[in-house]
């Protein structure tokens, strides 16, 4: 039976009212479809379905109510304002309005009749709202109170609340009529969910119209048992997703390749240090795969300075040896500078050729690569993922290296696998990863990935010691580093995250360097941060490794994969600003080497809790695994996943850690629908995932 598209997925320009000014803005918050209205929950809600006695008030508790204006005065002090005392019989209130007109001032008269709502706190006198909404009304006349709880959507500038409560009204009553939103999960799930669940158009309307005795609480929390059919629903979605295109990729053809290569041998020979065993093991694993005429999908979990870089190599070498092309991806112009000369080094001696892409080549450097990509002969090609983005036509490329894959969002990693197709097979990949997901988050973010792992260090190296000093001790940490230089050790120096503004992060690294230059005379201090030219930052990171450079400051772009084995000592300044991961990686940088190495957290007080909480997950630990557990308990799973903000992650509704619970449930599913019913399978996908794309035939 050909799927009936649903009218839900129809654009919202169907909806009364909606010209291109708001369908503009509704696409800002991702909302295209009618459908997309749904999925757009509220963020909180408002009670403003009874009238709480003045008496019953909570400090910081929303409310609506209603009394007699007592008094009303201007009162003049630091700040002029306008105080109007507010009785009910259970108890008087003030509100507070530092903006007012003359007009607004004769509204409020004594005698009476006001209905507001706001939030309460505790004032000098009594409880307080400031700049409540409010209307004068008539005492005798019964003004009805909202059915619902009000919901508060997430919204952009020119959209508002009213606007949103109005299309998300017209789409629920287009849900009354659309067939895809009944389905058989709805049934399988009085029997199978962890705890029972309203059908998924009840919970939609539930959602986005609580009723007065809706459990406030648990909304607030996500935790109501609407939300999770919902979250679930979601989940579901995306599992569906993952796994499918997994088997589908997994149908194709891609080149066998035997792991018994001469290269790879002499490569190995060559390396200063045996592989541990844990990449050994990594290795077979990697073999296994490879050897079938099956794509490879594979994610290469290893924490900082694990050695995942040699592992891809050791596997690019059998690669080669087999007659096909290698490309390796990395996130940025200075990994994939850092990737390329790694590959020169062990692979120019084989006479392997390592082919460069970068956005910073001339016009014929850049035609020349791309020769090299569309003839015959094997290569390593090496870039950013932007540029492979671009029309690269490879032949015969046998494996994609992806580095640090949590830069990369899972939709970016699906639009990827089409790429390289060649003749009838496609490329083996490889995902490298170094930020450590637990178990149960790596088996939903990454459902269509194997997942090997590297959970052991190479020898020598020794922990990282990390203390945790307020920033009122900034001299003191300037005399270590003095005495660090002198002993021919290198430092990092890592200034502040500041939101949203590189501009503002580059000018705090630009400070603190001038301070330290100021500070130590006899040091040679180099800076690096986001606004510099790649070919500024990626000289001065080549000075640092070359040791013509002491102390680097930097933002944090140095974050991910650098490797300069002499540093040994880091100091990051507000500390208390950044995640669990980013610290940890950041960390990562130093204990690279054989000498002991120290990390300097460096906080401006006062902490919060959670901070405090958090800089002792660092002190205490150096274990990734562990770092990532913490951090999902304290922070959830868009910092685990390397995406700053929430929704990142990509879910909508769903968050991983408040619905871990869910997540077996979710699978089991997943692999029941797989097998019997596609339709069903078909129908999950589409609505949360499949409205923004075409549909090929309806
Ligand atoms: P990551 O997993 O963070 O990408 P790298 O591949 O950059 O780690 O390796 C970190 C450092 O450890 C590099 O200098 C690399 O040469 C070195 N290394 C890798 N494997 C071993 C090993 N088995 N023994 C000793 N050093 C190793
Ligand atoms: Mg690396």
């Amino acid at each position: 039976m050909p799927a009936v598209r649903p009218v839900l997925a129809d654009d919202v320009t169907r909806l009364s009212g909606v010209g291109p000014r708001t369908v503009e803005r509704l696409r800002k918050l991702n909302i295209r479809a009618i459908g997309d209205l749904l999925f757009h929950v509220p963020i909180r809600y408002q009670d403003r379905t009874r009238v709480v006695p003045i008496g019953a008030l909570r400090p910081a508790q929303e409310a609506v109510i209603q009394g007699r204006i007592e008094v009303s005065q201007v009162q003049f002090g630091k700040r002029r304002s306008l105080l109007v005392y507010v009785s009910d019989g259970t108890g008087a209130l003030i509100l507070r309005f530092f903006h007012f007109n003359q007009r607004q001032r004769e509204g409020l008269e004594t005698g009476r009749t006001i209905r507001c709502f706001g939030e309460p706190r505790v004032g000098p006198r009594a409880m307080e709202m400031v700049h409540p909404e409010y209307r004068i009304i008539d005492a005798e006349q019964t003004i009805a109170v909202e059915e619902v709880l009000t919901p508060i959507y997430a919204t952009t500038e020119g959209l508002q609340q009213g606007m949103l409560r109005r299309l998300t009204d017209l789409a629920l009553q287009v849900l009354a009529d659309d067939p895809s939103m009944t389905d058989d999960i709805d049934t399988l799930l009085e029997t199978h969910a962890p705890s029972p669940m309203p059908a998924l158009r009840a919970a939609l309307r539930y959602v986005h119209r609580p009723p007065p005795d809706a459990r406030q609480e648990e909304l607030a929390n996500g935790r109501d048992a609407a939300q999770q059919r919902l979250a679930l629903d979601e989940l579901l979605a995306h599992q569906l997703s993952l796994r499918r295109l997994r088997a589908t990729v997994r149908s194709e053809q891609a080149p066998a390749i035997p792991s018994t290569s001469a290269s790879r041998t002499r490569l190995l020979c060559d390396l200063p240090f045996a592989l541990t065993g844990a990449q050994q093991r990594v290795l077979e694993e990697i073999d296994a795969d490879i050897a079938q005429s099956r794509p490879m999908l594979r994610l290469l979990q290893g924490d900082v300075g694990a050695g995942k870089t040699v592992v891809a190599a050791a596997l690019a070498a059998a690669v080669i040896d087999a007659g096909h092309k290698v490309a390796i991806m990395a996130p940025t112009e200075l990994l994939a500078e850092q990737h390329r000369r790694n590959m020169q080094r062990w692979f120019s001696p084989l006479g392997i050729p390592v082919v460069a892409l970068s956005g910073r080549q001339k016009k014929s450097e850049r035609r020349q690569a791309l020769e090299h990509l569309t003839a015959a002969a094997p290569c390593i090609a090496v870039g950013t993922h932007a540029l492979f983005q671009q029309a690269v036509a490879f032949s015969h490329l046998g494996l994609v290296v992806i580095d640090e894959q949590h830069r990369f969002g899972v939709d970016q990693r699906l639009a990827l696998r089409d790429k390289g197709r060649y003749e009838e097979t496609l490329p083996h990949q490889l995902i490298m990863t170094a930020t450590p997901i637990p178990r149960t988050l790596a088996m939903t973010a990454y459902a269509d990935l194997d997942v090997s792992v590297i959970d052991e260090l190479p020898p020598n190296r020794t922990p990282v010691t990390t203390v945790v000093i307020p920033d009122t001790r900034r001299p003191e940490i300037v005399e270590r580093i003095a005495g660090a230089i002198a002993n021919r050790r290198q430092i990092y120096w890592v200034c502040p995250l500041i939101d949203q503004s590189d501009v503002l992060e580059a000018q705090s690294a630009i400070d603190a360097a001038d301070q330290l230059r100021e500070a130590l005379p006899e040091a040679r201090i180099g800076l690096v941060h986001g606004r510099m030219k790649d070919a500024e930052k990626d000289a001065t990171m080549r000075a640092f490794a070359a040791h013509e450079i002491d102390l680097l400051v930097a933002t944090t772009v140095i974050e991910v994969g650098v490797d300069v084995p002499n540093a040994s000592l880091m100091v990051i300044e507000n500390a208390e600003r950044m995640g669990l991961a980013q610290l940890h990686q950041l960390r990562g940088r130093v204990g690279r080497g054989s000498t002991a190495s120290d990390c300097v957290l460096m906080y401006h007080g006062p902490l919060s809790r959670m901070a405090q909480a958090r800089l002792k997950v660092m002190r205490e630990t150096t274990d990734g695994f562990v770092i990532a557990d913490q951090d999902l308990a304290l922070r959830g799973p868009g910092e685990v996943l390397g995406t700053r903000q929430a929704g990142t992650a990509g879910y909508r509704i769903a968050d991983l850690s408040r619905d871990a619970d869910l997540l077996p449930t979710v699978r089991a599913l997943a692999t029941r629908l797989l097998k019997n019913d596609s339709a069903v399978v078909d129908t999950v996908i589409d609505r949360w995932l499949g409205y923004n794309k075409e549909y090929a035939s309806v």
